[in-house]
């Protein structure tokens, strides 16, 4: 059967958590799955294992070699952390930050393979990963890896990043702050009340870059009529550039009920979102979205979003 959407999860991707009693723990990925089959999307979808690691090459077409290795090395003993103290390293941590990246990277080649239109990655868009360091949960930036090898190794020009996630998506930001071909939009709970604390809406890029990047801060407290007066604005922005390619982050954790942010949205917005983006890529003649999981740490509200994410992307 063909289906619009391809959606990558799998036992190996579950992995990637710091640990029960975790907010980032494994059991996000269970909590995803069996809301996807109690709506009976596992029919609708064209559901893949994920299975494949990054390789070397991938990881560094981001990420500078030295923090790969340092990531291998902390991952032998699973000790310390991975930042100042947000992420800790786990046994195997290496590994299972390899396959979220290889399960990105098997969607975004779903799309381009023809196999699908869109696709979604429920564990996955670690936005906050710098290049040469872990931030906020986030070991492998996916979403900036996908970003470059969509132009380094398929030829595109123009990708669009699209972020609901409460927290701003500074790992993807900076990394891509000075470069023109990289359309981002973000919207996100204010820096000056959540972490990471940037954001603002007078950082629009740098350089040749100036204008492709729009943040939208959002006050704590913000709800889906919020979200609707401000939205618009990341479609029309979109459209100016024209990307050949629109990835979604669309983190749970800006829903009503979040153990760590303050953001009022329901899941409404999040099936919202994906369907505007939908559209807006085939009005563009390419239908391509890449929708990635991101942040979420109230179970019952990342099965909502993500759910309506899919069911949108479908429809
Ligand atoms: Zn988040």
């Amino acid at each position: 059967m063909t289906s619009d959407v391809t959606v990558v999860v799998g036992e190996r991707l579950a992995r990637y958590g710091f640990g029960d009693g975790h907010p980032f723990g494994p059991d996000r990925h269970g909590a995803f799955l069996r809301e996807f089959e109690i709506r009976g999307l596992a029919k609708r979808a064209r559901v893949v294992e994920a299975g494949r690691s990054a390789t070397a090459e991938e990881l560094t077409s981001f990420h500078t070699p030295a923090y790969v290795e340092f990531v291998r090395e902390r991952s032998q003993t699973g000790q310390g952390y991975l930042d100042a103290g947000d992420t800790p390293a786990f046994r195997g941590v290496f590994e299972a930050a390899s396959v979220v990246v290889g399960a990105t990277l098997t969607a975004t080649d779903s799309i381009l393979d023809g196999s699908s239109r869109r696709a979604f990655v429920p564990i996955a868009g670690l936005h906050h990963a710098a290049r040469d360091r872990a931030a906020g949960f986030c070991v492998f930036n996916d979403c900036g890896i996908a970003i470059e090898l969509l132009r380094k190794r398929n030829g595109l020009k123009r990708v669009a990043y699209v972020d609901i996630d409460a927290h701003h998506g500074d790992g993807v930001f900076y990394a891509f702050e000075d470069d023109p071909d990289v359309i981002f939009a973000d919207t996100h709970e204010d820096g000056r009340y959540l972490y990471p604390g940037t954001g603002a809406s007078h950082e629009t890029g740098k350089g040749k870059a100036v204008g492709t990047k729009l943040n939208i801060p959002l006050p704590p407290g913000a709800d889906d009529a919020a979200f609707a007066r401000v939205w618009p604005q990341v479609i029309e922005h979109l459209e100016r550039f024209e990307p050949e390619f629109i990835l979604l982050q669309c983190g749970a954790d800006s829903l009503e009920g979040d153990p760590i942010t303050h953001l009022r949205l329901s899941a409404a917005t999040h099936g919202r979102a994906a369907r505007e983006l939908a559209q807006l890529a085939d009005r563009l003649g390419h239908g391509r979205v890449l929708a990635l999981g991101g942040g979420g740490y109230n179970r019952t509200n990342l099965a909502q979003a993500w759910n309506a994410v899919v069911e949108n992307l479908l429809a």
